[in-house]
Formats: C-alpha cells, structure tokens, sequence
C-alpha cells in the first residue's frame, strides 16, 4: 500500500503501463511478504531479496552468481538439490526444511516453497523461504520435555492414566498395564468399568462425577480392580480433570498406586488385632465389641442372650507337664470343639489362657442354655492324644444371663466368671447359672487366696485323721491324714474351698509337703507311744505328682522321720491320674519301687475305664463315697458298687468304701466282701490326740465299734 501511495505525494502523475504497475506491485510484495525471495538458475543465484540478504547475513554480491547450495547445511544440500529438481519437474511443490549456515556460521532452520518460473526467457527456481530456527528450537525442547516426562512416566511405580470423558482409556503407562494386568495393546480404548464390579464402578463413577463437577482433584480413594484372570489388586488413585486449550474438560488423568501388600498387611493386623493368633478365634478385643452389639440388640428386640465363660480345668497342670506345644495343641482342639456344639451364630473366643467365652443370642429357655453348657462339658471331657498319650481334660462353666444377671458387658462378664469359680468349687466339671448367692463365694474366693499365700508360715494348717476299718479283723489297719485350715479373718476353710485354690497358685506343692512331713512324724509318734502301727494315708494332688521334687521329698520325708515305707499310702484321685496315664503310670512305679504303697481315691468319678485300671501300679481302690451315699436302695449305685468290689477282688486291690455312715451301708459293704470302710459312721476325721485314744480304745476292743 505504501508503495502505491508514495508516488502519488512525489511528482505529478505520469500513467504507468500495466507491466510497470505489475512489476511495482511484485516488489512491494516482495518487500512486505516478510520471507526471503530469491531466484535461482543454472544452479546459482539471479536474485535475492533485501529480506533473503537479512535473513542469511550474506550481501547480494556475496550470492549473486554463486551455487545456490553453497551455504545450505551439508548434510541437507541433497535433500534441497532433490527438491529443485522435482521442482523444476514440476512434481512438487511441498513446503519443506533444513538448515542454512548464516554469514556468522550460525545455524538456522528454514522452511522453503520453491516454485518453477520464467526469468529472462529461460526456466528458473523461485523460491520463499523463512526463519523458522526459534519454532524448531521450541520443538526440540518440547521434544526433549516430553522424552523426559515419558521415561519419568515409564520409570515409576505408579500407574499413569488418561480416560476421556466416558472412561475410555486414551493415554497410560507400563505400570498402569502391570497393575491392570493387560498387555498395552489391550487397555487402549478400553473403559475402566472392565476392571470393577458393580459397586466399585459406582465408587469410581462417583469420584470422576465429583472432579467434573468441582474442577477439584481427588484425594486418594480406594478402589478394588478385578482382572481378567479374577485375582484384586487394591489400589488408590488421585484423580484430576483434563482440560482443552479452551478450558473445556476433555477427559480425566490420574495416578494408582496397588496398594494390595498394603491392604493384606492392614488386614492381616486388623485380624490379629481381633483375633486370637493361636486358634484363630475372636478374641477379648473382638468378643467385647460382638457382646456389646449383641446387648444393642436384644435391649431392642427384648430378647434374653446368654454369656458362657468357660476354664479348663486343670489346665496349667498339663501345660506344665506335657510341655506347651501340647498345651497349645489342646486348646486348639478344644477351640475346634466348642465351634462345633454351636450354632454358626453363636460366637466363641478366646480370652487368653485356658478361658474361652461364648455368646448365645436370642435366648427362649434357660434349659437350652443347660443343654448346650452340657454339650461343651461332655465335649471337652472326650479324650484326646497329646504327644502320643490318651489324655482328657475337664471344663468348668459359668453363665450370665442379660438382661437378668447384667445389663452391661462388663457385670454380665464379672457375672459369668464368678458363676465359673462356682462351678470349680463344686468340683470342676460341670455348670453354674450366676446367682446373687454365688457372688458372696466369690468374694470368699479371692480372700482365700490372698490368705493362703501366708497360711503355711503362719503355722494356721493342722491335719485330722480318719480312721480305715478292716472289715474282716475289725481293727484300725489305717489313717487318712486331712489338711484343716484355720484362718484368723475367715475362720475354719474346709479342704473343697481351699484345695482348689492351693491346687491353680502352686501353692499345693509346699503345702502338700508340710502335710506328708506332718503326717509321716505323727505316724512314727504314735507308733513311739506304743500304739499299734498303722498305715498312713495322704492326699497327693497332680500338681504335686508332676513336680520333679516330689521323690526327693518323699524319700527325705521318709528318712528324717523314720517311717517305714509300707507305713505310708499316697491316694491319687482318679481324675488325676487320667490327665496323663502313660506319664503318671512313670512315676507312680518310682514311687512305688521306694515300697510306698498307692492308693485311687474317689473311683467312679473319672471316667476311667475298668480296663485302665490295671496298669497303675496300685494297691488301693477307694470307692467315692457318692456311690455309697444310698446304698443300698439305689439300685445304680448298688450295681456300681458291687462291680468296683468285683474288678479290686480281681486285680488283687484292698478295696476301701469312703464316706459310709450308716449301718446299713456297712452291713452291705460286708456282704459284698469289702476289704475296709471309712466314714463317719465308725469316726469322723478327728485331731492326732484324740485318734492316739480311738486308737487305744480300739485296741482294747478290736471288735467293737466307738460309735
Ligand atoms: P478325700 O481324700 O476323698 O477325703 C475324704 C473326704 O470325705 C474328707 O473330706 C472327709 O472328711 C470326708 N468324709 C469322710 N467320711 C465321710 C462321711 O461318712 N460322710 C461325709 N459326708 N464325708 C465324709 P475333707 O476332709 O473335707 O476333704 C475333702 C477332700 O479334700 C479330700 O477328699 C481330698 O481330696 C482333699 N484333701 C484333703 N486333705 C488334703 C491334702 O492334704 N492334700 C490334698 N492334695 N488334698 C486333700
Ligand atoms: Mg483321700
Ligand atoms: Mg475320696
């Protein structure tokens, strides 16, 4: 335009011809087209424009005439001879680019059109070119940018994706390929829903729903992904939107990290946090949570539910003598036990030790609970082999009753345990409802062991002696030695209160000591006064028999008192000795090498079999006075009494009828050729002096009865 109009302003107008206006025309554009121009023929150089001249550096004169290829870059001057050619073939026409070396030697990158025309008559090359060095430059840093995002993007763990607007996968990584589980090929264009279940794709479309709407990223959420061969990996993913360049969201890009090892170890903890590592059962954490939804919802519903708090008995005594791995084995089992009298809703766990707590809900009838406390007890009692031995075990069972014996976890718990120490009083093995009569024997319960710890230095044992009557002579021919206790706050505690208590601290082993000592000294005393030898019978409980100390201590008894071995009779319950036969049958026989004769006390109640019996080296059979209590009208316990006096006949065993008090009893015992009785129908337990005068008396009188 300025063209045009500077003649215009100089000298009057002379009309131009059409040709003189063209070639104006063509120079002003030439002059505004802000490329470089020139014309090239026979290979050189027949015009360049003042722009070409900028652009390059070089003067006219310097190109003028000059090989056109002269100043292109080497390794390019074939790539543009190339072009010239087809050019002048007229095939094409296509912009195209390379580098041109400046006047400065710089570097610079075009981008040229060349054309075919006329010059002077002849064929020739023109050709447009610019400066695009600063765009190439851009590109190559853009290039180089990308590269290093690519490899940062291959090289972390971290899965990378691009979605566009319906899920569709559009851009990924590796990782992402690798927690998915596909191949690269596979993921493209493939919508996430593929890798989801319903409810996670819900959760992933309500995140992608939130970042739309927002415009905010996501903070990690969890999501679970399914692959094809169905394994989950868990994953979390941050999520943010992609945008166009007009700011319009074109899609979603995120990051996912698995997050499976994570999950598991999470998982894995929160299980132990809840569980019980050796038997898989809940434990006290988990059962406490369980019982106090339980109570939410039979406070709503109004309905009973039952808390069963069950000990083993006896149960540190096998731990301590089979070793614990039996001692795990066993609680494992009675862990599977228990799990199969339930019911799949009812819950039992473990509270640590040998204690083990189960939760009945919706309870109609208390019997039910009856039966099933019944169920566990005949359960537990069924034998089991550890460590190659037949062994059985015992449980004691209280239970708590909501809403009646508490309305809160903690009294139906307190409640339920207290009712469980009843029930080890009333001699282990069986089951007790809680009672506001059986929370005063708790209390007692825990005074008793406070002061026992005390009661042997205290001097506050001494023992009594029942007599052992020879049906057939009608002498004395033994004593049984009873522990006593008289406590200064608790009075007189019998032997059922305490020995229990005694038998779960240890305490057993130094008491029992004290009593054998006592009752070996007492023995040669009397035989001292001149009174007629007897033999003398004392309690010994399993925690005494799988003390390593006991022979010693037997043995030294022995000597410092100067009791002659076949003087003294260890009674040995029954029950006892089916804990462990195998390894109690070890020592008994050591015991009885020392000529120490051996007696089972309370037979009938352990469930021995008859058959078991004759394996133990013994002498004794004494049968449990429960057998003897309604003898002889109850035709079952007849029957048991007469077969117990049968199987001593035949294993060649001095039979002994405990607790007989009446006439009766002793003219039957008599009939069925019982070798001795003991009971208060001939004498109570009574203290070493007054014995030392029964004793006398008795003499005096073999045949005749004190009572
Ligand atoms: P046990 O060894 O079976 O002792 C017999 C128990 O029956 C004694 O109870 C005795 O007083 C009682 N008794 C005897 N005749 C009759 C009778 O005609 N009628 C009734 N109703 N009872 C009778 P005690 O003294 O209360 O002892 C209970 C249990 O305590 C003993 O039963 C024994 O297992 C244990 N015990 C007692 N002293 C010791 C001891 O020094 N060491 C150990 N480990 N246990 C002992
Ligand atoms: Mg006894
Ligand atoms: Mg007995």
């Amino acid at each position: 335009m300025t063209m045009t109009t500077k003649p215009k302003s100089a000298k009057p107008k002379k009309k131009l011809s059409p040709e003189d206006n063209l070639s104006l025309l063509a120079k002003a554009i030439i002059a505004n087209a802000g490329v470089g121009i020139y014309v090239v023929q026979h290979g050189k150089f027949v015009y360049v424009s003042e722009l070409y001249q900028k652009i390059t550096g070089y003067k006219v004169k310097e190109l003028i005439g000059k090989n056109s290829l002269t100043n292109i870059y080497p390794d390019d001057k074939e790539k543009v001879r190339n072009q010239a050619i087809r050019c002048l073939k007229k095939e094409s026409f296509k912009p195209y680019e390379y580098r041109f070396v400046r006047k400065n030697n710089e570097i610079m990158w075009v981008l040229e059109t060349i054309t075919s025309i006329e010059y002077n008559g002849e064929r020739a090359t023109l050709g447009s070119f610019m400066d695009i060095t600063e765009r190439k430059n851009m590109e190559e840093a853009f290039r180089q940018s990308e590269g290093k995002y690519r490899t940062i993007l291959e090289n972390i763990q971290e899965g990378y994706f691009e979605v566009d607007l319906a899920g569709n996968f559009t851009f990924f990584n590796d990782s992402m390929c690798r927690i998915a589980g596909v191949n690269r090929e596979e993921l493209t264009g493939v919508n996430y829903r593929q890798f989801s279940n319903q409810e996670m794709s819900k959760k992933a479309f309500k995140a992608f729903n939130k970042v739309y709407n927002t415009g905010e990223p996501t903070e990690g959420f969890d999501w679970e992904i399914i692959r094809e061969d169905s394994t989950k990996r868990y994953i979390e993913a941050s999520v943010s939107l992609r945008k166009d360049s007009s700011n319009r969201p074109i899609g979603f890009k995120g990051v996912i990290r698995d997050i499976t090892e994570r999950k598991r170890i999470e998982q894995e903890l929160n299980h132990m946090a809840t569980h019980d590592a050796l038997t898989g059962l809940p434990n006290r954490a988990m059962f406490s949570q369980l019982l106090n939804h339980a109570i939410q919802s039979a406070h709503r519903n109004k309905k009973q539910l039952a808390v069963l708090f069950i000990d083993l008995d006896r149960f540190k005594t096998i731990n301590d003598s089979l070793g614990h791995d039996a001692g795990d084995q066993l609680l494992q089992e009675m862990a599977l036990r228990f799990q199969q009298s339930l019911r799949t809703v009812d819950i039992v766990s473990r509270m640590g030790g040998d204690e083990f707590v189960i939760m009945i809900e919706d309870v109609n009838d208390l019997n039910q609970t009856a039966t099933l406390a019944h169920k566990i007890l005949t359960t537990t009692i069924k034998p089991m082999v550890l460590r190659g031995e037949e062994c059985r075990v015992t449980a004691s069972i209280g239970i708590s009753i909501y809403p009646r014996d508490g309305e809160d976890e903690q009294s139906l718990m307190k409640n339920a345990d207290i009712a469980m120490y009843f029930a080890k009083e009333q001699g282990k093995n069986n089951y007790q409802f809680y009672s506001t009569d059986i929370q005063s024997v708790a209390n007692e319960r825990l005074s008793i062991e406070t002061n026992l710890r005390c009661a042997l230095e205290r001097n506050e044992f001494f023992l009594n002696y029942q007599a052992q009557l020879d049906f057939r002579t009608g002498m004395i021919t033994g004593v049984e030695a009873l522990l006593r206790w008289n406590n200064p706050y608790l009075g007189s505690i019998t032997p059922t209160q305490f020995i229990p208590v005694a038998e779960e601290t240890g305490l057993i082993v130094s008491i029992g000591r004290w009593v054998l000592k006592t009752a070996c000294a007492q023995n040669v005393a009397w035989q001292r006064q001149g009174l007629p030898p007897v033999c003398m019978a004392v309690n010994l409980s399993l925690r005494q028999l799988i003390d390593d100390n006991l022979l010693r201590d037997i043995r030294t008894i022995l000597e410092e008192s100067g009791m002659a071995p076949n003087f003294l009779e260890l009674e040995i319950t029954e029950s006892t000795v089916m804990h462990n036969p195998t390894r109690l049958i070890a020592v008994l026989n050591k015991i009885k090498e020392m000529g120490v004769r051996l007696a089972i006390d309370d037979f009938g109640t352990g469930y021995s079999s008859l058959a078991q019996i004759k394996h133990f080296p013994i002498d004794t059979l004494k049968v449990d006075r429960s057998f003897i209590r309604n003898l002889p009208q109850d035709t079952e316990n007849k029957a048991i009494t007469e077969a117990v006096i049968i199987l001593g006949k035949n294993l060649k065993l001095t039979v002994v009828a405990e607790g007989v008090e009446t006439k009766e009893q002793e003219n039957f015992l008599r009939e069925q050729i019982c070798d001795q009785m003991q009971g208060f129908y001939f004498s109570k337990p009574i203290a070493p002096d007054q014995f030392a005068e029964l004793l006398r008396k008795h003499k005096s009188h073999p045949k005749k009865k004190t009572k």
